[in-house]
């Protein structure tokens, strides 16, 4: 690349670093969840007004997705992601959330200011840029997997390529991480009913006592566990378990949640059968039904292309601090569809060693970062 183009680049972004920072607090301030994305949508929409980008209808109601023209190359596809979590916020910050149980604890403000800097510098350097870019600010990436939906009706037609940032606190602040193939995993949800027959905890035998096939299965589950794992770095982890309310009454019914992660659709489908199989046998031996619902939306792992990864690493290498992802994180994202028949990469963004977990109440995006996240967006789509 140009070494002029790359300058330019850097004095861009340090000229529009402050406003984006601002949009950054405001976003945190206003977090919205799932689909509802009205104020992050039009604060994004404001931001690029003013520029040749060209916006498009909406396909899920408050996705933005905008087009700047290239000089005739491919089509490059950056996404970011604008929902918030349902965690009630413990910062003391002046930009804190201002709504009760709604915060950015994923980072996704930090990926949405990210992609509207480099949308205005991408468009302040549009005469060197031969690729299309197409932003997409997609909504719905927590739980409800909106990027498949987004992605099956068109926000993707006609891009090459597909590249998104996922900040990480652990790696350090600024570094750029990734790998080939398998970053982030695939999985699913699962909910387990067992049913039984309630009756006085005197009279167990007026009964079918629905808690001790549960335990059973759950127990089951953890040893599964341990031998995927150790097998193939597969995860099931029970997270729920109710039954019952009080100390002498056996409860009709026993409820278990729980979520599996794992590297290959294959993997994933084995997982499933196993699991339905030991539920079926422990109901069975105890003389219970159970019914099981396995929600596996996110069926597909974040699989960056040998090129993306390489478009990615190269520059990183260069322009800033390169760190191999050694293995496949167990987290989920919706990204992945955007991966699928299309080249391209997610890569991680460093926000220091000891910054508080994605999902936590202490959690804050590092304003710190966002020049680092800018510059590989806009680097990507000048290397197509
Ligand atoms: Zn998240
Ligand atoms: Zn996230």
């Amino acid at each position: 690349m140009d070494e002029q183009i790359v300058e330019t680049l850097r004095s861009g972004i340090q000229r529009i670093l402050p406003a984006i920072t601002d949009l950054r607090h405001s976003l945190h301030a206003e977090p919205e969840l799932g689909l509802e994305t009205v104020k992050t949508s039009l604060r994004i929409c404001e931001a690029l007004s003013g520029t040749s980008i060209v916006l498009r209808d909406p396909l899920l109601g408050n996705d933005v997705i905008g087009e700047l023209r290239g000089n005739g190359g491919k089509t490059v596809c950056l996404r970011a992601d604008i929902d918030a979590v349902p965690v009630q916020e413990q910062n003391d910050l002046p930009y804190k959330s201002k709504i009760p149980g709604i915060m950015h604890a994923c980072g996704h403000d930090g990926h949405t200011a990210m992609l509207v800097g480099a949308a205005l510098v991408l468009d302040s350097l549009r005469d060197h840029l031969s690729a299309n870019v197409r932003f997409v600010f997609q909504p719905g990436e927590e739980v409800i997997c909106a990027g498949k939906t987004l992605v099956e009706r068109g926000a993707c037609d006609g891009c090459d390529a597909a590249y998104a940032i996922h900040d990480w606190p652990g790696l350090p602040l600024g570094c750029v991480s990734s790998k080939e193939e398998p970053l982030f995993a695939a999985g699913s949800h699962f909910e387990i009913r067992v049913k039984g027959k309630g009756c006085h905890g005197a009279m167990p035998e007026r009964g079918r006592n629905p808690i001790p096939a549960a335990a059973r299965i759950v127990e089951r589950l953890r040893q599964m566990h341990i031998e995927l794992n150790a097998a193939e770095g597969a995860v099931i982890s029970v997270c729920s378990f109710q039954s019952g309310n009080t100390g002498n009454v056996i409860p009709d019914t026993a409820k278990i949640l729980g979520t599996t992660r794992y590297l290959s659709q294959e993997t994933g489908s084995r997982i499933e059968k196993a699991i339905r199989k030991i539920v079926t046998q422990e109901a069975s031996e105890a003389n219970v039904t159970a019914e099981m619902d396995n929600d596996a939306s996110y069926d597909l792992p974040v699989l960056n292309t040998s090129e993306g990864y390489r478009i990615t690493r190269e520059l990183a290498e260069r322009y800033c601090d390169w760190r191999e992802a050694e293995r496949p994180y167990m987290t989920m994202d919706d990204f992945a569809y955007y991966l699928k028949g299309r080249e391209g990469a997610m890569f991680l963004l460093g926000l220091g060693e000891s910054a508080p977990d994605l999902h936590s109440p202490a959690f804050d995006f590092n304003d710190e970062a966002l020049g680092v996240g800018i510059l590989m967006l806009c680097l990507i789509a000048l290397s197509y």
